[in-house]
């Protein structure tokens, strides 16, 4: 059915060859996975949600002048974005204690960190993304101390527009994770925010009753994992087509 060449297959996404040279297509899967790919499930729909949800944030830091790899939407699944060569680090910002920083330190769930934390780890599957200090990612060179110090800036920068973006619309930012590539503009390179920022890679809590609006519903088997998708982008403004109700004509082909 597709008859572009897949350059990449993630766990819930797949990059193909995008139309121009230095530019890719981002599809967003259905699939959801967790715990290093031992809990897989298909969710219907989630990669809908996702595409809609990252195209909104990343098409706002655009606007605000800090660099992302998206260019625009194609269509209910697939975005056009610039080609880059991803830092094989994960970047995750922390406001609120949960996840692994509770379990390797003892921190109580839902603390309120006394300062914005960011954490490296290492994209390596096989290793299960071990967690990296700037000494590792320096001495190993997966970064130059230069480019750690634009991915640290560029970091703190989408968690203040991202934190205020989701408090507006009652939700707080308790933690997210992105990836940053690097990218060559002319005869220069640059690091800029690549892949997607989604509630597969944020953990958002309700401000008044801290339900979790985000992956963990399907780490820790809440349940109502969609659902909680579609409410993010309903807080948000963002309308997806599929909320229409069911057509009596043709049938969407996905
Ligand atoms: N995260 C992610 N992908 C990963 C690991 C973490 O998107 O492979 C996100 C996760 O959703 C959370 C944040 O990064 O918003 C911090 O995750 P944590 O280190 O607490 O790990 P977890 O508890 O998810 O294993």
């Amino acid at each position: 059915m597709n008859r572009r060449r897949r350059i990449y297959e993630g766990k819930a996404k797949i990059l193909y060859e995008g139309p121009e040279p230095g530019t890719l297509v981002q599809h967003f899967k259905d699939d959801a996975t967790a715990f290093n790919n031992q809990k897989h499930e298909v969710v219907d729909g989630k990669g809908v949600l996702n595409n809609r949800i990252s195209e909104y944030i990343f098409n706002q830091l655009n606007t605000l002048g800090i660099p992302t790899h998206f260019i625009r939407r194609l269509n209910m699944r697939e975005q056009l974005i610039h080609e880059v060569e991803i830092i094989p680090l994960e970047v995750v910002v922390r406001n609120v204690a949960a996840g692994s920083l509770c379990k390797r330190l003892g921190v109580e769930e839902g603390t309120q960190l006394p300062r914005s934390i960011i954490e490296f780890y290492y994209k390596n599957d096989e290793l299960g993304d071990p967690l990296v200090s700037e000494e590792h990612i320096t001495a190993f060179g997966w970064a130059t101390p230069a480019e750690l110090d634009d991915m640290m800036a560029l970091a703190i920068r989408i968690n203040d527009f991202l934190s205020g973006l989701f408090l507006g619309v009652g939700i707080r930012l308790v933690d997210f994770k992105i990836e940053m590539g690097r990218h060559i503009d002319g005869d220069m390179m640059r690091v800029i925010l690549a892949d997607e920022i989604s509630p597969d890679s944020c953990r958002l809590w309700d401000s008044q009753t801290n339900d979790k609006m985000d992956k963990d519903r399907f780490r820790q088997n809440l349940g109502g994992m969609v659902e909680a998708y579609r409410e993010v982008a309903r807080r948000l403004g963002i309308r997806i087509d599929t909320d229409r109700p069911a057509a009596t004509g043709p049938v969407l082909v996905k």
